[in-house]
């Protein structure tokens, strides 16, 4: 009682008891920790079932990608690949020799994207692709290579496509930093083949993709039981092998497969069982695409720096936690990006000299208690902790979708996953493993794994276009 009426005491005034009560104005906390109930995997398989019902069915689009075969070694020729998603973009030439001697050489060049071409027109952004391939071949005079045969190639374009054929597509909209507005509603192909065609380029493309189709196909080729792809880099999604008949939408005669690739582009997701933070509303309301990629901004390189960004400046606001600090770099949007989180949360140093050194370089917040460097390394944690188990959710989604991954269920499940979050990030990456195997069960997370599949994109674009060559018999 003596306790309880200190408690009391301290907080009618300040100074009125030895307990201080100190009010921290911290007035809510982050609730997105639990993200991963069953009631919030149950939306997702909803959604995902809409999605396949009829086109606009849903949020999450379920693209239909026309790739129906997943390639299996006897994949053989010259085959270039364009994979473009990114900061970066990369060209790729790839000889294949069939099932025994598989990928005998790969020659790529990467080239990182101006950014004023992000937001510019459509004719710039695919003249300057189509002269970074002329450049690529220009060596290797007239079809030397390929003894008279046309050029082919697999074009990865990461971003919403509605599909029309395997080689054609129309963009449905832009995501992460993109926002080139007059390529949208228009066949991206197309667009690249007018642009190839200015440069002198000959070449014919045989299949359009998403970096999850490619992702989901390079995998498959090492290791057949790879049926889902994930990427989980500077943007997220995930395409995985559905049976034809569980596509409502799909019209006319079904594959002979019997199977179809699904892109999910499950960045889109958004249900009012996904919870959001202040932070994450004021990143979404800043962004180039406000309300559209909810999931992907929860989850994605692209933004979980800035998210632990925002709950900083917020705390520097509030407190005095960081001392007296200039807030213009603070405020800065994307000052603060995720290789510089994900340094700051694995700091081993004694006196976690990472975190003041990234504190001090990025945000200008310098003579940081060790007190506060451990807050910021929580702070790291639980965004990215939230960003991993989300992910782990639409994996299972999708592995639920499937009918796998029970208990009792032999089939080996494989995830291949591409993208520097998963790759380079080591505690996102434990997470998400771990909460795979704790929405699976023990039993059942044995029969699954995830592989990292690196740049696996590409190389998937040119083993769809070998097997959708023109001179394929
Ligand atoms: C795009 C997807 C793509 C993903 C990963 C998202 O923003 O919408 O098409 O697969 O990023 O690159
Ligand atoms: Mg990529």
């Amino acid at each position: 009682a003596a306790m309880e009426e200190e408690l009391r005491a301290g907080l009618r005034e300040d100074g009125g008891s030895k307990i201080e009560m100190i009010v921290s104005y911290v007035d809510d906390l982050p609730n997105g920790y639990c993200a991963t109930s069953a009631a919030r995997l149950a939306a997702m398989e909803e959604e995902m079932r809409a999605g396949l019902r009829e086109e606009g069915g849903s949020k999450i689009k379920m693209i239909v990608s026309y790739v129906d075969n997943l390639p299996n070694g006897s994949e053989e020729g010259l085959f270039y690949a364009l994979d473009l998603g990114g900061t970066n973009f990369r060209v790729l030439r790839v000889q294949l020799a069939g099932k025994e001697k598989r990928v005998v050489k790969l020659e790529s060049t990467e080239v990182s994207i101006p950014h004023h071409l992000m937001s510019g027109n459509a004719e710039e952004l695919f003249g300057f692709i189509a002269s970074a391939l002329a450049k690529f071949i220009a060596d290797e005079g007239p079809n030397k290579v390929l003894g008279g045969k046309q050029r082919e190639l697999g074009f990865t374009f990461s971003f919403p496509v509605r599909q029309t054929s395997i080689a054609s597509g129309t963009l449905i909209k832009w995501t992460k930093e993109f926002a080139v507005d007059d390529a949208v509603g228009e066949d991206v192909v197309a667009e690249l083949q007018k642009a190839m065609e200015k440069q002198g380029v000959d070449m014919r493309v045989s299949a359009l993709i998403n970096d999850t189709v490619g992702t989901l196909a390079a995998g498959s080729y090492n290791d057949e039981d790879v049926v889902i792809g994930v990427i989980l880099g500077t943007g997220s999604n995930a395409a995985y092998v559905e049976k034809a008949d569980a596509i409502p939408k799909l019209k006319g005669e079904l594959p002979k497969s019997g199977n179809m690739v699904i892109n999910t582009e499950w960045g889109n997701f958004f249900s009012s069982r996904l919870p959001t933070t202040e932070y994450d509303q004021a990143l979404d309301e800043e962004s180039v695409n406000p309300r559209e990629q909810i999931f992907e901004k929860l989850i994605s390189g692209l933004y979980l720096g800035d998210i632990v960004r925002r709950v900083l400046l917020k705390i520097a606001t509030q407190c005095s936690i960081f001392g007296d600090v200039d807030q213009t770099k603070l405020r800065s949007p994307f000052v603060l990006r995720t290789p510089d989180v994900s340094a700051m949360h694995h700091d081993e140093t004694p006196d976690l000299s990472i975190v003041a050194e990234k504190l001090a370089e990025n945000l200008k917040i310098a003579d940081t208690t060790f007190e506060a460097r451990k807050m910021v390394v929580e702070i790291c944690d639980i965004v990215t902790s939230r960003s991993a188990r989300l992910a782990a959710a639409g994996i299972v989604g999708i592995i639920r979708k499937m009918g796998r991954g029970t208990a009792g269920d032999k089939r080996r499940t494989v995830i291949a996953i591409d993208g520097g979050l998963f790759e380079h990030y080591v505690e996102f990456r434990q997470c998400l493993e771990s909460t795979l195997v704790e929405l699976l069960g023990e039993e059942a997370s044995q029969s699954v794994s995830v592989k990292l599949t690196k740049d696996g994109s590409g190389l998937g674009a040119a083993l769809i276009a070998a097997a959708h060559s023109q001179y394929a018999n």
